[in-house]
């Protein structure tokens, strides 16, 4: 280096072969012990999906990625400066705990720094065996990437924090699941994939080196703010507390049910990760469940804030020995927590339906006047999406349009009125900005993945250009507004293995 001083013009270099993605791998370099190293699969004849140009920009990405993303994003030739691991976690699944999962279908590639600053991980889905797989083969089918695609993407824009897709590549293999699919690679982008999970994987071992490693490095990326606090370990959990609260009562906000809130799915960012088989609701009901696994319900719609304090519990008791050396009040400051929990979410959720309903400030009634909504809407087969976006229709007392997504109507005509002595000026523009008139319905999920499975990825496309509007006007785009046909369901969806 010394000798040579010569500043050299980019021009001057050659171009890499891969578009240049400018990795800086972060947790390969600082948590040694954490993860494998793990090549991909080499997919047979990769061939590009979908890819997202505009993420690509955000990531800084060079705009020639685009050419090779094939073959870059299937896992058949990998980027310059990627250091493929896959990441060790343990969880607990459906409330039973397993020591050990880990990517056993994932590899992170990297991490890249964004155009706003911001450290993001690249990671595959799909791209084969691991020593984490187990029984599985590490490889995912195409109907379960472009869901996850479409999810996600429908998330970002709603507004939710998530992690995105930027690519998914078919490789030309068959995988086998109850019947033959053919085969693909989810490219995953993420602000990390730290999970409550990672941190139970080495608190169960009695690794407590390690989860302080751990939560320093996610102090360091996530909650660089708390670095100073007079108890660091207790303010990351408050922080976490407040990302997840603030994240399910969003998910709550627009009807979407996870499925498989495992603490290995939550991440400690408080991005929505780990889409399998999840889907929005349609009629209003609490107890909506879609996921084929969830058998007694604890993943139902309704149960989805007292799921998220149990996950914070599961991570609060890993956290314990950082909290306090003194076990006794360790135990005392992460329980005072805990039982704030409810009163968090409440506040959050209280938050989102106050923009929802376009009411005026803040009133002490706020919340009974939403929960008046929800019983007015029960029962009554309100698509819950239909019912708030039409709710701006219906501000100068025309319930035209909305009473008829009621069977009976007769409790909404009640409650209208108190709700409009609470209505903010502009309201109805402004509801029309936080509740959308399109989501992915699940009768045009099961159409466009089935369409891409048999090699037509039109309905795809098209899908995912509406589904990116969620708030704009209906006009030319009425058939994406509207709930599933009656002959449709009941809904089913798999886990995205
Ligand atoms: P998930 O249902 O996506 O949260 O995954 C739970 C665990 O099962 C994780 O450790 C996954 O890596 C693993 N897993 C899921 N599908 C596969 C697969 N096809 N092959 C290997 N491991 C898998
Ligand atoms: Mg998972």
């Amino acid at each position: 280096m010394a000798g040579n001083t010569t500043p050299v013009s980019d021009e001057n270099q050659p171009p890499k072969a891969d578009g240049s993605i400018a990795f800086d791998n972060s947790y390969a370099r600082e948590l040694v012990g954490f993860y494998v190293v793990q090549a991909p699969a080499v997919a047979p004849t990769p061939s590009l999906l979908q890819f997202n140009v505009t993420l690509a920009a955000e990531l800084g990405l060079d705009p020639t990625v685009a050419d090779q993303a094939a073959a870059v994003f299937s896992g058949a030739s990998l980027p310059t400066g990627a250091t493929p691991i896959a990441q060790v976690y343990a969880g607990h699944q459906f409330g039973g705990f397993s020591p050990q999962l880990g990517d056993g279908r994932a590899l992170l590639l990297g991490e890249v720094i964004d155009r706003a600053g911001m450290r993001r991980d690249i990671a595959l889905k799909g791209s084969g065996w691991t020593p984490f797989s187990r029984g599985g083969d590490g490889k995912a089918a195409i109907g379960p990437v472009l869901r996850e695609y479409l999810i996600g993407e429908a998330m970002f824009a709603l507004g939710i924090p998530t992690s995105r897709a930027l690519a998914a590549v078919a490789t030309g293999e068959t995988v086998y699941r109850e019947v033959p699919l053919p085969g693909a690679v989810l490219t995953r982008v993420a602000a990390s994939h730290i999970r409550v999970g990672t941190f139970q994987f080495f608190a169960a071992r009695g690794e407590w080196d390690k989860v302080q490693k751990l939560a320093d490095y996610a102090i360091a990326r996530h909650y660089p703010e708390v670095a100073a606090a007079q108890n660091p370990y207790l303010a990351l959990f408050d922080a976490v507390c407040r990302a997840q609260t603030r994240l399910i009562a969003q998910w709550m906000g627009v009807g979407f049910i996870h499925g498989v809130m495992n603490t290995d799915n939550m991440t400690v960012s408080g991005e929505t990760i780990d889409y399998g088989p999840c889907a929005f609701m349609e009629a209003y009901a609490p107890g909506t469940v879609f996921s084929s696994i969830d058998q007694t319900g604890r993943y139902a719609y309704a149960n989805q804030p007292q799921i998220l304090g149990w996950n914070l519990a599961r991570l609060a008791e890993t956290l314990l020995p950082l909290m306090d050396t003194d076990e006794g009040r360790a135990v005392a400051v992460a329980t005072a927590r805990l039982q704030g929990i409810a009163g968090l979410y409440r506040a959050e959720w209280t938050d989102v339906m106050r923009a929802k309903l376009g009411l005026n400030g803040i009133d002490a009634g706020d919340a009974a006047l939403a929960e008046d909504l929800l019983a007015a809407m029960v029962g009554q087969n309100a698509d819950w999406t239909l019912t708030f976006r039409r709710l701006s229709t219906a501000v100068d007392g025309d319930a035209s349009l909305l009473a008829p997504l009621f069977d009976d109507p007769a409790m909404l005509m009640a409650w209208l009125p108190q709700w409009r002595a609470r209505l903010a000026t502009d309201a109805a523009a402004r509801m029309n900005r936080v509740n959308p008139a399109i989501i992915p319905r699940n009768h045009l999920v099961e159409e466009a993945l089935a369409a891409a499975t048999g090699g037509d990825m039109a309905p795809f496309r098209a899908l995912l250009a509406t589904i990116s509007d969620p708030f704009g006007d209906v006009a030319g785009r009425e058939a994406y507004a509207l709930p599933a046909p009656s002959g449709f369901g009941p809904y089913k969806t798999y886990c995205g293995t």
